[in-house]
């Protein structure tokens, strides 16, 4: 019976906001591209994981949105699979203007992680992924950035050096994801992230994900997100 309750409390979502979207039930539900459906079914996805039903539609609606939920609750896709759309409805452009959706992470481990997920998404789509991360050569770095890419993954350290190398820039990027961001604060990142979300256009859609919300993570979602809907997922947060 304490078993049961504790399943529960697990599994138990509350969503904050106004005029939220009403959740999906199942990824058609979700008017994703045929491309994007095949590669949804290519990964055995059978249905969206709770988080992925609440937050997919406020996503794909263009709102921001403060994602609360323990590891292994499906949140990469939940930030991936919007991104795609996003991207494929922005115009192409002759001239290469960096990427359009930007995604921080913690840990090398943990870009690498969502840089896989988000490949399996994006290549169908014609869409590059790059990440850049510390502990590999810069050199490489900035000649894949060069290269182009439409997503990168990063984390905050490394992404600003590339910046400041010029093998990258922010003008163009309008889907910014911060990932595990209780995680880059404990890891010293506060600085960094607010250097990388201060060139990011502010009329952009901002996402961002934590296991628990301290009130410095709070803070800076208060000041860098619009009008946020918030997900809880369990009794985190
Ligand atoms: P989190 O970021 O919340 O810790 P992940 O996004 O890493 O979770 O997902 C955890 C695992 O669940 C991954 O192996 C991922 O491929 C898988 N997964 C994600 N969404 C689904 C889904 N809808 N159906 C089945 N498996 C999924
Ligand atoms: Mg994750």
């Amino acid at each position: 019976d304490q078993d049961l309750t504790e399943y529960r409390k697990s599994l138990a979502i509350r969503v904050s906001g106004f005029d939220v979207p009403r959740p999906v039930k199942t990824f058609e539900d979700c008017g994703f591209s045929a491309e994007l459906m095949k590669a949804i079914a290519k990964q055995a996805y059978e249905k969206p994981t709770p988080i992925q039903c609440q937050s997919l539609p406020i996503v794909l609606s263009g709102r921001d949105i403060i994602g609360i939920a323990k590891t292994g609750s499906g949140k990469t896709a939940s930030f991936v699979l919007p991104m795609i759309v996003h991207i494929m409805d922005q115009p192409e452009l002759e001239k290469e203007e960096g990427p359009i959706g930007v995604i921080c992470a913690p840990t090398r481990e943990l870009a690498h992680q969502i840089y896989l997920e988000a490949k399996k998404f994006a290549k169908a789509n014609g869409i590059r992924v790059s990440a850049v991360y510390g502990g590999m050569s810069k050199l490489d770095q900035f000649k894949e950035l060069k290269a182009g890419c439409e997503i990168v993954v990063a984390t905050p350290g490394r992404l600003i050096d590339m910046i400041k190398m010029k093998a990258v820039t922010m003008l163009r990027a309008t889907y910014l994801v911060l990932d595990e961001a209780d995680r880059m604060f404990d890891l010293g990142f506060e600085p960094q992230i607010r250097s990388i979300v201060g060139q990011i256009r502010p009329e952009r859609q901002t996402l961002l994900f934590s296991a628990t919300m301290p009130r410095k993570v709070e803070k800076l979602a208060r000041e860098i997100l619009s009008d946020p809907v918030r997900v809880t997922v369990g009794e985190v947060g």
